[in-house]
């Protein structure tokens, strides 16, 4: 079969490989969509922590169930599933205490390969992290479980009230795009998406943000004008800037909550001005990665029409066209794409 492979930092190949067979509690799918990300494009460009090449490529897919290993009895042959990248073991510290998230096997267990005509999912992923597509939702759309996941914890952190003012500094990538549309689910009354493209805060105004700001000079300016000066409750970094990291809290109100959502380049340092996180009771929350419960409510969301992940896909193609779609993603012309292997 072939599959995409990861050879070094700016070069994909498409190789012919062996079809991988299922070992006990695994399962074999075949590939109908899989999903380009801002982790694929990261690695293609720069390398990635987490790439050893050569290996194969791609994290975000669904398909149907092709062949399933010994042991399982949670899908059969030909269930429509979508599976996340990683699965957390279920007995490590952390996952006792309930911080799946922060699982000591994570790096272990993530899957990769998701732009293959066939792929594999490992047996903690399919206990834990894999889910039947509901009949009205379509292979692409169900394949995003993984990113939209990750928004999902990550509004878990911001512990949103009905009415909220919420911020989204870097609304106009795929995740901002998602995180709009979450808030919009969550009793958030008034949105406001930051991002420097029009094209695309434009989208997110149609996916459900109320107010457009194109700098954060300009967003503090319209967060005051709809909090009467008082500044936002919530503030979301999605953006990964150290610069935007350090002028988020310039957003929120006194006792507000901002949420770091975007990782930084490794080894890089923020300064945060201490007076406000002090004397006005700031939250800085961290957050990082999905929890199983998280996966679950991002296909419900999904499944429900409130969030829609279709308008945020802005090209098409096969295993080839990989590189030249993180190209397109590269140079922002797409925010993201669908791959049918
Ligand atoms: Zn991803
Ligand atoms: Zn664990």
């Amino acid at each position: 079969m072939r599959a995409v492979f990861f050879e070094a930092p700016g070069r994909l190949s498409v190789r012919d490989i062996a079809e991988p067979m299922p070992a006990r509690g695994e399962i074999v799918i075949d590939v109908t969509a899989a999903l380009t990300c801002g982790t694929d494009l990261k690695a293609f460009l720069r390398g990635h922590r987490l790439f050893r090449p050569p290996m194969p490529f791609g994290h975000e897919m669904a398909g149907r169930v092709a062949v399933v290993g010994e042991g399982v009895t949670k899908f059969r042959v030909g269930d429509r599933v979508t599976a996340a990248n990683s699965a957390p073991c279920a007995a490590c510290f952390f996952c006792k205490r309930g911080q799946t998230n922060l699982c000591e096997q994570l790096d272990r267990h993530l899957n990769w390969g998701a732009f293959a005509e066939r792929a594999i999912v490992p047996a903690p992923i399919v206990e834990r992290n894999t889910h039947a597509i509901p009949d009205a939702l379509d292979d692409a759309s169900a394949a995003a479980i993984e990113p939209l996941g990750c928004v999902v914890a990550g509004i878990d952190g911001a512990a949103i009230e009905p009415g909220d003012t919420v911020v989204v500094l870097g609304a106009t990538g795929a995740i901002g795009l998602m995180f709009v549309q979450v808030l919009r689910s969550s009793g958030a009354a008034v949105i406001v998406a930051v991002g420097r493209s029009r094209d695309r805060l434009a989208m997110a105004k149609t996916l459900g943000a109320d107010v457009t700001a194109s700098s954060i000079d300009e967003a503090e300016e319209s967060v005051r004008r709809v909090t009467n000066g008082r500044g936002a409750d919530a503030v979301i970094e999605a953006t990964g800037q150290v610069d935007v990291w350090e002028q988020a809290p310039r957003l929120a109100r006194r006792g507000g909550t901002i949420v770091m959502f975007g990782g930084c380049p490794g080894g890089t340092r923020a300064a945060l001005d201490t007076g406000r996180i002090h004397y006005d009771a700031l939250t800085i929350r961290g957050v990082f990665h999905h929890t199983p419960s998280a996966i679950e409510r991002s296909l419900a969301l999904m499944q429900s029409g409130r969030v829609r992940i279709g308008p945020i896909l802005g090209a098409e193609g096969r295993l080839d066209d990989v590189p030249g779609l993180l190209n397109r993603m590269a140079r922002r012309e797409i925010v993201k794409a669908v791959v049918r292997p």
